[in-house]
């Protein structure tokens, strides 16, 4: 590692899940300090976003005792990880302060909305980003304890502005960056490490907005961009980018370099969840990003670069799975040449709220095959069936428990053969292939199997394109 470098190091919920792991965390952050600048990201500490999540769902259903139970949890886990990590009684008093202070104005927000028996999208964004709030007191007075300087700042304190689309917000860039630089610039030159709060920042009106789930991973990168980082690194509780995953495959090796368009599909297919969006405010600057895990640090993980090494460039770089879902094939000689057919099959299924995985026409167009969630299976047949049948769709076969199989590399495009490995290969195996879609950007090829036939297949490609070695 270069000397000096300026990082940009967020720590996933897990990460900081323990008091345990808090203080191996803030230890790290005060070495890695020594050589480098640092800010640090922190996520919720382990499930309070859900348990927030889940004070909304009880606020919604007007019961009251469900919320007072999770937000005692919720408190008394705080308060307990606060006393467990931090040794120095004054800073542990003043920890303490801070948590009491927040846990209060979130005890008045839930009383407001339980009051006003509504969650509003405002709301219930202000609700969910107090996991972090809490968290990064707890993170920042742990790196106090070690008697090196930090503080603690919201997305919104550092700066970060985003739009008002509450749960799905996205940053004003130009105002975030320099109001976050502005913010930041005197703390390095103070020599302390900030600790800032994943997930949310606030709109122009100063409500707290939030990115969605796995939102930290996108203010690690918006910061990133803000003071121009020679690094972001992801810590979590992975070892990087895996070939396909270890638990279905023992030779799974850590991929050691991928591009950003090869991460953002591995992060789309649920290899290693990372926000989607995590990567465009990397992009112009080209700065790069680490995977890597909290709990193995002398592994470096992957890289992701605009232009991996050619030397780590294979055809196919991982075999990615998402398991246990179901398969809608959809028939009818009305829908052959009828403008309009698809789209009114996915407006249909929208409104039902059913996310689609994998869509694919036959050239005839009198097929469509869609691939949804095993959860949402049951209601998207039902309101095909009462909205569409016998109208513009003739038949419906379901497939109940099928796996997408998808084969990730920029290196497939333009190869030939790539298709008449994977299915030749999977043939061998007596492999039945249901359903098969490749993007144009052929970064991407994905196909559908059996549950069943899943994890052979998988094994089978990870041998062919040798991704183990
Ligand atoms: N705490 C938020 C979540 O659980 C954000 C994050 O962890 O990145 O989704
Ligand atoms: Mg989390």
């Amino acid at each position: 590692e270069k000397n000096q470098m300026r990082l940009v190091i967020k720590f996933g919920g897990t990460s900081v899940g323990t008091p345990k792991h808090i203080r191996s965390v803030a230890k790290f952050i005060q070495i890695t300090s020594k050589k480098n600048q640092i800010v640090m990201v922190c996520s919720a500490i382990g499930d309070t976003t859900d348990d927030l999540l889940e004070i909304s769902d009880s606020i919604k259903k007007e019961n009251r005792v469900k919320v007072d139970s999770i937000l005692s949890k919720l408190t008394k886990k705080h308060l307990q990880i606060a006393k467990e990590t931090i040794s120095n009684s004054v800073i542990r008093k003043s920890l303490n302060q801070k948590l009491e202070s927040i846990l209060n104005e979130l005890k008045g927000l839930m009383h407001g909305m339980i009051l006003l028996g509504e969650v509003t999208p405002q709301s219930l964004d202000y609700l969910i980003s107090f996991g972090e709030r809490l968290s990064i007191e707890i993170v920042s007075h742990a790196i106090l304890d070690l008697k090196t300087k930090s503080v603690a700042l919201t997305g919104k304190e550092v700066g970060i502005v985003t739009d008002s689309n509450f749960g799905q917000s996205k940053p004003l860039m130009d105002t975030t960056r320099l109001r976050v630089s502005t913010n930041l610039e005197p703390l390095f030159s103070k020599k302390f490490i900030p600790v800032i709060g994943g997930f949310a920042g606030a709109d122009q009106h100063g409500h707290v907005t939030t990115f969605g789930r796995g939102g930290s991973d996108y203010t690690a990168t918006i910061i990133a961009s803000c003071i121009k980082a020679d690094e972001v690194w992801l810590m979590s509780d992975v070892d990087g980018l895996m070939s396909a995953d270890p638990k279905m495959v023992k030779t799974a090796k850590v991929i050691p370099e991928v591009s950003y368009v090869e991460a953002m599909e591995m992060a789309l297919f649920g290899a290693k969840q990372i926000h989607p969006r995590s990567f465009e405010p990397l992009l112009t600057k080209k700065i790069p990003m680490r995977i890597r895990s909290t709990f193995n640090v002398n592994n470096t993980g992957t890289l992701v670069t605009a232009n991996p090494d050619e030397k780590t460039n294979k055809t196919v770089k991982c075999v990615s799975v998402i398991r246990h879902n179901g398969l809608i094939d959809m028939r009818g000689g009305s829908m052959v040449g009828a403008p309009g057919t698809a789209a009114t099959i996915f407006t249909t299924l929208a409104k039902a709220g059913i996310n689609i995985m994998m869509i694919s026409q036959s050239p005839s167009e009198s097929s469509i095959s869609i691939v949804v969630k095993k959860n949402d299976l049951d209601k998207a047949v039902n309101t095909l069936e009462m909205e569409l049948l016998g109208k513009i769709i003739k038949k419906i076969d379901v497939t109940t428990d099928v796996s997408i199989i998808a084969l990730i590399g920029s290196g497939m495009r333009g190869t030939v053969g790539v298709a008449s490995r994977v299915f030749g290969s999977v043939a061998k195996r007596k492999t039945n292939v249901m359903m098969i879609a490749q993007g144009s950007s052929e970064l991407n090829l994905a196909f559908v199997v059996k549950d069943s036939d899943c994890s052979s297949a998988v094994q089978a490609l990870h041998d062919e394109f040798r991704l183990g070695n």
